[in-house]
């Protein structure tokens, strides 16, 4: 898309303009007859109140969800999108890389049509340089079969208990965590059922609950990719992310045409409802009036009014000050060593691969040591090809303090390529300029190039994320870096706690 405003749809515009016709007073006849019963009672509630305005900053999947649900219920949403483009990090994930947690994006396209989706079968092939493979496909059977002929029945009995344990865990806290505006840490000790389902084991590190299920430390190194996924250390990660090979098992989806598709469409079903979003629009301050938000500020000096504002921007930034120093002061700054990992990514001459090949080094630990203590990039990178087209490492989060020398670059570049060709496989990077730490800076300034937020290191860590809600009255937070947490089904269901806190507010 262009940048620039992009247009609503014209039954939007004519809802718009009927809105507008009738002194700001919203009647429920001149509503599309999908809007749901929800989004019909917070209308004709609100019939004698003033258009209620919000104003999202950034068009990543967070703020997009926010504002298909903020438009259905009939308030006025004007999406500000920095970049030329929607999608945000969304933009920078390889079309091969399939979404999970299904219902989450069901329930915000409600009868809307969302772009064709495949179910994945094989989810990833691991590859060692001595020639081991190991597929992980949708289906615990299959999955306990494999891993019964690569490292014996004990094995596959452990992947049985691991698979039962990571579905344990997302029970015990889908509700009362992932999808609860406000997780106190102290749920943990005060909702016993939670944490008789979780048990003490859930808080210690996932490298070390691994190590309960599997004797070889490969079968450990496969399934501590969970981490990776967050970009954190599974050395320093809790053992709760077991649960992401649970959520992966109820279905990865590839969408038709990649996550930018669905980004697409999360933008047109919102526009449709009513939306604007202008691109190539960057917010600076945010403005009070009263001790409250009253408006946003432009880096083109304009200054546009609001009732409520939904920042979609990394919650680093905002901390760090780049949304003025009324938001920096509802947002705590997050230090260096908190943030997640960032990444290198390089195009590939396209060949015919699944859509995840994961080459893994023989020392299973020494990447995530040198990434998360030594704070460079590791001497013996695991590497994730996508859909036989791009290559990706993990890196250090640091271009303000550490930028990443080219030697280093060229250097594990070579290292990279050298752990797949020692596994059979060669790959040509299609140029030798590869997407950096200093590329994501550039584009999410403040964060170091950290890609999800801070990281989950530690058990306390997924308690530590900023909230929806933030101390200054109609300022509110959504995307990767605020709970639930980075991916792009997390991301939205942020959005969603966003747009309900902003209705709770004002029915
Ligand atoms: C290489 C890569 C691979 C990934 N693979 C997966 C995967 O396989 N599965 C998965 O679930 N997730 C994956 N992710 C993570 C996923 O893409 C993100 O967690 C998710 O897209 C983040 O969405 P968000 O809501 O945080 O918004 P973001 O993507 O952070 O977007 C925020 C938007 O806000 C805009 N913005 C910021 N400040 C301002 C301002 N002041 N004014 C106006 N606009 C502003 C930015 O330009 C940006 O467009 C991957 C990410 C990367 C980078």
């Amino acid at each position: 898309m262009a940048a620039g405003y992009i247009k609503p749809s014209a039954p939007a515009m004519a809802r718009m303009a009927r809105w507008q016709s009738c002194n700001g007073i919203i009647s429920p006849k001149n509503l599309s007859n999908k809007l749901d019963s929800f989004a019909l009672h917070r209308l004709t509630t609100s019939m004698n109140q003033p258009p209620h305005r919000i104003c999202i900053l950034g068009a990543g999947i967070g703020g997009l969800a926010a504002a298909m649900l903020l438009a259905a219920a009939g308030r006025e949403v004007m999406i500000l999108e920095r970049a030329e483009t929607l999608g945000g990090k969304a933009r920078a994930m390889p079309p091969a890389h399939g979404i999970t947690m299904l219902p989450v994006f069901e329930a915000l396209f409600g009868a809307a049509a969302m772009p064709p989706l495949t179910r994945q079968r094989l989810l990833a092939r691991h590859l060692w340089s001595d020639g081991a493979t190991l597929d992980i496909v949708d289906g615990i059977q299959a999955n306990a079969d494999a891993i019964g002929r690569f490292a014996g029945p004990a094995a596959s009995q452990g992947y049985r208990d691991f698979a039962a344990r990571g579905q344990r865990y997302f029970e015990a806290l889908q509700k009362p965590f992932i999808e609860t505006h406000r997780p106190a840490a102290t749920a943990l000790s005060t909702n016993a059922t939670m944490m008789r389902r979780l048990g003490l084991a859930a808080l210690a590190p996932l490298w070390e609950g691994l190590a309960e299920h599997f004797a070889a430390p490969r079968l450990r190194q496969v399934f501590a990719r969970a981490a990776c996924c967050v970009g954190a250390s599974p050395l320093q990660a809790p053992a709760t992310l077991m649960m992401i090979s649970h959520i992966e098992q109820q279905g990865v989806w590839q969408v038709e045409g990649g996550v930018m598709a669905l980004v697409e469409a999360m933008a047109a079903h919102a526009m449709a409802q009513g939306a604007t979003i202008r691109l190539g629009t960057e917010a600076v301050d945010i403005r009070l009036r009263g001790g409250r938000v009253a408006g946003v500020a432009l880096a083109n000096g304009e200054i546009l009014p609001a009732d409520a504002v939904i920042a979609n921007a990394d919650a680093a930034a905002i901390g760090a000050g780049l949304l003025g120093r009324e938001a920096a002061k509802a947002v705590p700054a997050l230090p260096a060593n908190k943030r997640s990992f960032s990444a290198i990514i390089w195009r590939l001459k396209p060949r015919d691969m699944p859509a995840q090949s994961i080459f893994l080094p023989d020392e299973p630990t020494a990447e995530f040591t040198e990434l998360h203590y030594r704070n460079r990039l590791a001497t013996q990178p695991s590497l994730q090809i996508s859909g036989g087209s791009t290559a990706m490492v993990m890196a250090p989060a640091r271009t303000d303090t550490r930028p990443l020398p080219p030697e280093a670059l060229t250097a594990c570049a070579a290292a990279a390529r050298a752990l797949a060709a020692a596994a059979g496989h060669n790959f040509e990077f299609e140029d030798d300029v590869p997407q950096t730490p200093d590329d994501f800076t550039r584009q999410y300034p403040g964060t170091g190039g950290a890609l999800y937020g801070q990281a989950a290191h530690g058990w306390s860590a997924s308690f530590a994320r900023p909230v929806a809600r933030t101390s200054l009255p109609g300022f509110y937070l959504c995307g990767g870096g605020t709970h639930p947490g980075a991916g792009v089904a997390m991301a939205a269901i942020s959005g969603r706690l966003a747009a309900e806190r902003v209705m709770e507010n004002r029915p």
